[in-house]
């Protein structure tokens, strides 16, 4: 995808601050953080939505999901942590690429904004 910022970033045309970097998927620090640490994980290939991907590449969302628990047990460890994954409009999503958000570091509320 031409003028999309995640696959820019996946290919390394445009920096981001690299937490991990495999054939399939990356992991990098978020621009404007919501939590003391806050990382996106996101699949190399282009796909719009976690519904696209889990249609497309059913495995490749799955090592989505694992590579973010990872992280987050990392981060959050004992504490534990959250992924969110933001889908289309109602969903708050804004970049068109999809991501899973790991965040850790602070006690997070319930509902949602
Ligand atoms: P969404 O709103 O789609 O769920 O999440 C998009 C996330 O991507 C936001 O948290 C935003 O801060 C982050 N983001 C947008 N553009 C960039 C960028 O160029 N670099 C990085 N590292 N994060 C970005
Ligand atoms: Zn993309």
């Amino acid at each position: 995808m031409d003028d999309c910022i995640f696959c820019k970033i996946a290919a390394g045309e445009v920096p981001a601050k690299t937490i991990l970097r495999e054939v399939d998927v990356i992991a990098i620090e978020d621009l404007n953080p919501q939590a003391p640490s806050h990382a996106l994980v996101i699949p190399v290939s282009h796909h719009a939505t976690i519904a696209d991907l889990t249609r497309a590449e059913p495995a490749l969302a799955a090592r989505l999901i694992a590579v973010a628990a990872q992280l987050g047990a990392d981060r959050g460890g004992a504490q534990g942590f959250r992924l969110v994954v933001n889908t289309g409009e109602l969903g708050g999503q804004t970049v068109g690429h999809v991501h899973v958000h790991v965040l850790a570091g602070r006690q997070m509320s319930w509902p949602p904004g």
